[in-house]
């Protein structure tokens, strides 16, 4: 997965790619599809969901540049997996799911590996976690059809936000940064995710 999926494509942090090659990603994936774990694509994990494919994973890590002091935000945990990789690149991950059964099995799994670091949530991450605000760094896992103002008013100066935005067959990835308390966004890939749900107020 590494050699051929993540550095023959371009994939050049050093800290991602030895983040990436650590992470057990079977671990993460439901035992039909274990497998399959380290291949080119996403795969189910129940409820309608996937874990990401890993090349895209590490194309948003690398977007996020995360440094080892970081507080991030993960809206989406998902399987976890994502999740394991933030915690084995920032000091402390917040990661918010709004399936209580899938944020559960994540949190159980996470456990068992021993990741520390990590706080998990249920509830709509749409508008983030704003106890815990300012985050150094925000990974959305999920399409939003517009940037979540919330998320971005989370974030710290200098703080960075990957998201994927836009409809079903048209989304691409923003990276949005803070400089002097405005909100840059850069376009960059086209990708393709599960809709960001916003639960009713
Ligand atoms: N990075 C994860 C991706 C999981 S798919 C992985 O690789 O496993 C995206 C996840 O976002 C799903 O689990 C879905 O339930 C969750 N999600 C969708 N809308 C959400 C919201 N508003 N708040 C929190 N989680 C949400």
């Amino acid at each position: 997965m590494v050699a051929e999926q993540l550095r023959a494509r371009g994939i050049a942090d050093e800290r991602i790619i030895q983040a990436m090659a650590r992470v057990p990603r079977h671990e993460f994936t439901p035992s039909p599809y274990r497998d399959q774990a380290y291949e080119d694509h996403p795969l189910p994990i129940g409820q309608g969901q996937t874990i990401s494919q890993p090349y895209i994973v590490a194309l948003m890590l690398e977007a996020l540049a995360v440094k080892p002091d970081d507080k991030v935000l993960e809206v989406g945990t998902g399987s976890g997996y994502v999740t394991a990789l933030l915690a084995e690149l920032a000091a402390e991950v917040f990661s918010i799911e709004r399936h209580a059964r899938l944020a559960e099995e994540a949190r159980a799994i996470l456990a068992r590996l021993g990741y520390r670091n990590v706080r998990p949530f249920v509830g709509d991450g749409s508008q983030g976690l704003p106890e815990h605000a300012p985050y150094d760094a925000i990974l959305v896992s999920a399409a939003a059809l517009k940037l979540p103002p919330a998320l971005v008013a989370q974030l710290a100066e200098g703080g960075r936000m990957i998201i994927p935005v836009g409809p079903g067959d048209a989304q691409q990835l923003q990276l949005v940064t803070i400089r002097n308390g405005q909100p840059q966004v850069q376009l960059r890939e086209l990708c393709r995710f599960v809709p960001l749900v916003e639960d009713e107020p």
